[in-house]
């Protein structure tokens, strides 16, 4: 099936054929290509976008597929019975296919918001409107919806504004993407300081990608970065959580975390971490290294991650600072469970944190106390709790950061290897050498003392 060449705007493309491009169709999700012929088959231009594409041409494994096409909104809903139509900011229809999801955008067209929306505009009047904007510049409404060459312009970095038709398999290329691709280059699209303005999320997403792709930021691109990113105090926290699991967990945390820091804009997102860094217990601050870099690790082994477990180790330094309780007369009377709940509070002002998550993080620093303390009752419900694989992969990181716990970490590692009968040898061991005096955590005292 062919797409008609009197698509509006296609005339303004750079037309890369077949022969000249390393995309093969069989790279493409089966599904992705089901939409796209789906679409076409009703006569709306369908094509696949952003870092599908971009992945492609640099030969990776795309994370997921995103389709662009004239159809609105509601008109793709009809098509697939399941389409979901979801976001109001910029509206997106979501097309599930069991556990796969295919994005499916319209079309956007320049707008230039020209409706200002202060404190004093209701909620009413904001949602009937699909152009609008704060009156700092940043877009609060963005569904105009236009042609394939405008739409490319209102992408974020030319290497994310690449098209891919399955209308003899050609990539489309309106902003010089493929040149930039080449280079190994992102470069915003349009004057750079006003996208950063219209959608600050902009900045973390151009770290995101220099940190994935190894590209460099393109001066321009780059320049104004610096000066703009206290605009991300102006996004939700929820959308700023969504973005930092991104960069936490692209395969590159090290590199991510090291230019959110170097952009100074990792400020805006871990403040406590980065402000308790230069003075929390060396081997908390070495935890967080390893814990970002064993991410890495396990996401190229094929092992996931969770942002329970990268939120405990990153708000670890801050927990630590806290329990020496040398800084500050409010905190040092706090019990361990109150000082938990008070550092991941300071996070909140920053990222939000889902409860479910936030609950596991403080249930990951319970554990360490309760993997200390060993005897009978205690070994077995610490051993059948829900989090303890993450307590005990912790405990390792902390030994790893230099941590002397005397050889608690292989004790547990012996413990589960063993057989029953081992176990409780062990757990009588434990008894015999007297455990119980073991010295206790500084957190475990607070506690008990309170
Ligand atoms: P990933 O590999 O992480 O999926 P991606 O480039 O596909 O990277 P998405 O968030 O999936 O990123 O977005 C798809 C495309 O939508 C982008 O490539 C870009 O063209 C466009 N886009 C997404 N977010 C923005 C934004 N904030 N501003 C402008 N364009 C955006
Ligand atoms: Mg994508």
């Amino acid at each position: 099936m062919t797409i008609p060449e009197t698509f509006a705007g296609l005339d303004k493309a750079t037309i890369i054929e077949r022969d000249e491009h390393t995309i093969s169709r069989q790279d493409i999700a089966p599904n992705a290509l089901k939409v796209l012929y789906r679409l076409s088959e009703h006569g709306h231009a369908a094509y696949l976008v952003g870092g599908c594409v971009r992945d492609l041409l640099l030969r990776g494994k795309p994370k997921d597929f995103d389709v662009a096409t004239d159809a609105t909104p509601e008109q793709i809903r009809e098509l697939f019975r399941n389409a979901r139509i979801i976001g109001r900011r910029f509206k997106i229809v979501h097309i599930r296919f069991g556990r796969e999801i295919i994005e499916v955008t319209t079309f956007r067209a320049h707008h230039d918001a020209s409706t200002e929306i202060d404190d004093s505009t209701s909620r009413r009047d904001i949602r009937g409107l699909d152009s609008a904007r704060s009156n700092a510049g940043m877009l609060l409404r963005d569904n105009v919806y236009g042609q394939i060459d405008e739409d490319a312009m209102r992408r974020d970095f030319t290497v994310n504004a690449l098209y891919y038709t399955t209308d003899r398999f050609r990539v489309l290329d309106f902003c010089n993407g493929l040149a930039d691709l080449k280079a190994r280059q992102l470069r915003m699209i349009g004057n750079a300081e006003k996208r950063y303005r219209e959608d600050p999320v902009r900045m973390l997403r151009a770290v995101r990608f220099a940190a994935k792709l190894g590209f460099q930021i393109e001066p321009d691109t780059e320049r104004p970065i610096n000066e703009l990113s206290p605009l991300l105090a102006s996004i939700s926290p929820a959308r700023l959580f969504d973005e930092t699991m991104k960069l936490m967990t692209n395969g590159h945390a090290v590199e991510s975390f090291s230019l959110l820091t170097r952009y100074r804009i990792g400020e805006h997102l871990f403040a406590p971490t980065l402000e308790a860094l230069p003075n929390a217990p060396i081997a908390s601050v070495k935890l967080v290294d390893l814990a970002l870099a064993n991410t890495d690790i396990r996401l190229a082994e094929g092992k996931s991650v969770t942002p329970a477990f990268l939120f405990a180790a990153l708000l670890w330094p801050v927990l630590q600072l806290r329990l020496a309780g040398t800084e500050d007369e409010a905190t040092s009377s706090l019990s361990f469970n109150q000082l938990c709940n008070s550092v991941i509070l300071e996070q909140l002002d920053y990222t939000a944190i889902p409860r479910r998550f936030s609950i596991a993080t403080r249930e990951i620093w319970d554990l360490q106390n309760r993997l200390v303390k060993r005897n009978k009752r205690t070994v077995n419900s610490v051993f059948n709790h829900p989090r303890f694989r993450a307590g005990y992969d912790f405990l390792l990181l902390r030994e790893d950061a230099g941590e002397d716990l005397q050889g608690l970490g292989d004790w547990w590692t012996r413990f589960q290897e063993g057989d029953p009968s081992t176990r409780n040898e062990m757990i009588d061991g434990l008894q015999k050498s007297g455990n119980r005096k073991r010295r206790r955590s500084k957190g475990k005292r607070k506690e008990q003392s309170q």
